[in-house]
Order: C-alpha cells, then structure tokens, then sequence
C-alpha cells in the first residue's frame, strides 16, 4: 500500500458502507450453513489425495528425450489426459475434430541443448507451447521438479494443461478470435482458462488419469498458477505480460464455472476491465510500507471511514498480543467480542508484511514475507469480523469466513478511490499480496470467528475478488 501525503480531494468510502449494514442485517434470517461445506462452482467439497491415479493407464505417446523421472511421468500423464479432454470438448463445443500436436520434448535445462523449433532449450528452464513446429516442451531437470516441490504433482498438471491450451488456441484460430495482433495478455488468459475448463472436467471425475479434490487438489492447483504469476508492476499491455495472480486466477476460475467456449470468447475488450495488472504509480517504488504503530493508526483511519455507514460501533486495533481473554485468539489478530477490539500482535503482522521476494519463492530461498497487504487484510478481516458482529450477522461457519473475505476485498476496492490525504492507498501488487496470504492454510482473511478457514482456496479467492470488483452488496447476499 502507500501512503499519500498532501492535500487533494477525498472522496470516502460511501460505496462500501451503507449497504453493509443494510444487507447484513436483512441476512441475519437466512439459512444455517454448515461449516466446510456449501459447493466450489457446484461440485460438492472434496476430501482425498490428489495427483496421479494409482490405477491410471500406461500414456501411449511419442515423447522425445523423455526421462524415467516422477516430473516426466506426470507430465505424459497430462498430456495424454488433456488430449482425452479436448478430444472431446473441441468436436462438442467448437464443431471441430482434435488433431494432437505433431511433437512432444522432454529436456533437462541442465543438460545438452535439444532441438526444437522455438530456440535453445539450455538454460531455459520453462514449458511452452511451439506453435512454429507444434510443439509442446517442457524442462523436467529444473522447471517441473521445483514446482513438485512446492505445491506437489498438480503443480505440472496444471502448467501443462495451461501449455497445451494454447495448442488448442492455435487450432481454433479464428474462433478464439487470435490474429497476429491479439495482446500476449488474451493469449494468456484465455490458457489459463481453458486449464480451469479441463481441472473441472477432471474434478467431475472423468478423468482416467489424475483425481484433483476441490478443496486441496484445487488450492494447489490455484497455488501453482499464482506461482508463476508475472512480478508485481508489469504492464498489462507489456509484450510478455502474463498477469498478475490475481487476474491468472480469475481466468482459471472463469473455465472452471462456465467451459472452454467462455475462453475461447475473451478479447482485449472485454477482458481490459477486469485485470488488475498495472505499473506501480510513480512514487509507489515498491508499493510496501512497514508495517510499524504508524501504519496501524492510518489503517484503523482506513478502515474506520470505509465501515461507518454500517451503523456499528468500530472495532478499535490494540497492540496487546494478537490474544482475547474471553474468546478463541486467533494471532496475529484476534477480534476480541468483549471489549469490541482488534488485538493484534504487532511483531508477528510486521514478519508477515515483508515485502514478497518472488525469485526466492520459486528458487526456495524466500524467507518468507507475503508483503504489507497480507499484514493489513489479516487486520482488516478481523475487524470485518467485528462489523458482522455490529450488525448481529452469523460468526462461526464457512459463510462467515467468505462474507469476511469479500468485505476485506470491498475495503481494497474502497481505498483505490482516494485521491490524497495521508490515508493508505491500495498499490500495484497488493492484490496478489491479498491472495498469497488466503491460500496459506493459516491465513485469516477468509476465515471465521475462531480462525477457522473455508477449505477450499477457489471459494476464499473468488469471495475477495467479488467484493473488490463488486462492492459489498454481494458479500451478504452471496454469504448470507
Ligand atoms: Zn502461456
């Protein structure tokens, strides 16, 4: 976030508030929801190991320099599945037959050069798609092992089916309405959608090959996209842009809940509203500020003016240790019900809030820091919580946590609008700060009075996303 010092127009946070309170408290009334459960896009809550079938057959592919390696075997597997996916998904919803790419290489980008129609595969530790010789390559000595390492085999599933999405683009042409001018962004967008289309086909269980649960199989799934996310201040009209994870996320999430056909139909147009991708404003530099007492007061200020049309006595942020003496403590924040405070333990939110180092993440190096968004929307939730419990809606069930994550999403939104005053400023990257910190198991941003977090990832991202690009209406008609 920044810090905008100065005078200059302040427009409030109108938006956001009046109808917090309206729609909570005409929800109040609604219906109990069990905790955990509820549907991901309209599949039922899944619990079981996800990857590789035990029983899934032997892939019959030609697949050059191809290794005897667990990142070779998954990823076979994948392009065998995702060819069974379009052979049917193209002749049913485009009226064209599938016709398989004409190679497919295996390298090590450790190891000796390969030929391939796109350039040199040493040092290229990557996967992609070749449209010259239709092709689609991979690196099983670095790429693929590194992210198995982190989010397991879905992780190369998921790059893949993104690669051999654009195959698929390659083919509809005209009906994906790619020329030679279409923006790298809606190439990419539309690959990572029909991933999302081919996850769902897989998570209805017509896959021979991978099961995927839509609750862990699908966060690491989300967690890989968000992995190779493009650094935050990219343009999204750069010539490599590929989205911020924010707007990757979006376009998987859009395959999944309607088809490839959705894919195949986004163009710059309509496309350019939604994504999120944008320079740093000059003055942002990296868009971090430390997390420190400074921060907390304007925090509060932020947070404070976007809720008070709620018609609710405002939580008050305390430093005392992120604990509750009468409650369950959920650190580093605690809404505390008692005495109506936000307890926060400032050290910890301070360790949370250091900026992101994107090559450690991959590279395993990083220590750690999910930037100062993720510190400030683990407050701001918990003081979500507070507002809920200002206007007597529900605390401790699953709605609650996603209601928490779509009002914190509201709020982000909210602080876009400022236009000056020493009031905090929602910066080019903070989003993706946001969401790395809801798919981290502990997070607390879509999570319940007791901490306790919505199961699936795909629910948690999708209800910050609806507040932020929606306002918060929604958050209690959708999380009643
Ligand atoms: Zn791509």
């Amino acid at each position: 976030m920044t810090n905008i010092e100065g005078a200059g127009v302040r427009r409030s946070l109108v938006a956001l508030t009046g109808v917090v309170a309206l729609g909570l408290a005409g929800c109040s009334s609604g219906k109990p929801a069990s905790f955990g459960e509820g549907d991901v896009a309209g599949l039922p809550v899944t619990h079981f190991e996800s990857g590789l079938k035990p029983n899934a057959p032997e892939p019959d592919l030609d697949v050059t320099n191809a290794g005897d390696d667990e990142a070779d075997r998954i990823a076979i597997a994948t392009i065998a599945d995702v060819e069974d996916y379009w052979s049917d998904a193209l002749p049913s919803g485009f009226d064209m037959p599938f016709e398989p790419v004409k190679s497919l290489l295996s390298y090590d980008s450790e190891g000796p050069n390969q030929e391939n129609g796109c350039g040199d595969t040493e040092k290229n530790a990557n996967a992609f798609y070749c449209s010259v010789d239709d092709s689609v390559a991979w690196d099983r000595g670095v790429l693929l092992p590194t992210m198995m390492d982190k989010f397991g085999p879905l992780s190369v599933v998921t790059v893949l089916a993104h690669e051999f999405g654009h195959a698929v683009q390659y083919r509809l042409g005209d009906k994906a309405g790619i020329t030679r001018n279409t923006p790298t962004i809606v190439k990419e967008q539309q690959a990572d959608c029909f991933a999302g289309g081919y996850y769902r086909w897989v998570a209805e269980g017509k896959s021979k090959y991978f099961a995927v649960s839509t609750s862990d199989g699908l966060n690491s799934a989300l967690s890989s996209l968000f992995l190779v996310r493009d650094s935050a201040g990219t343009s999204a009209t750069d010539r490599s842009a590929h989205g911020t994870g924010f707007d990757r996320i979006y376009a998987f999430q859009i395959g999944f809940e309607r088809g490839p056909k959705e894919c195949a139909g986004m163009t710059m147009d309509n496309i350019q509203p939604r994504l999120t991708e944008r320079p740093f404003d000059a003055g942002d530099r990296d868009g971090d500020i430390t997390i420190d007492r400074e921060a907390i007061t304007a925090l509060q200020a932020s947070l404070d003016q976007a809720f008070q049309r709620a018609g609710v006595k405002a939580p008050e942020i305390v430093d005392n240790g992120g604990s509750c003496a009468s409650g369950p403590a959920t650190p580093p924040a605690t809404y505390c019900a008692s005495d109506n405070t936000v307890s926060i333990d400032l050290a910890a939110l301070s360790e949370l809030g250091q900026p992101v180092d994107q090559e450690g993440e991959f590279s395993g190096s990083s220590r750690g820091g999910h930037g100062d968004f993720a510190a400030f929307s683990e407050v701001a939730s918990r003081y979500a919580i507070g507002i809920q419990k200002g206007v007597g809606a529900s605390l401790d069930n699953a709605n609650a946590g996603l209601r928490t994550a779509c009002l914190v999403g509201a709020w982000a939104a909210a602080t876009t609008h400022l236009q000056g005053g020493d009031q905090l400023r929602i910066s080019a990257g903070d989003l993706d700060e946001a969401i790395s910190d809801l798919l981290r198991p502990d997070s607390l941003v879509a999570a319940d009075v007791n901490g306790t977090s919505a199961a699936s990832g795909f629910n948690r991202v999708e209800a910050m996303r609806t507040g932020y690009l929606e306002g918060s209406q929604p958050c209690s008609t959708q999380y009643g």
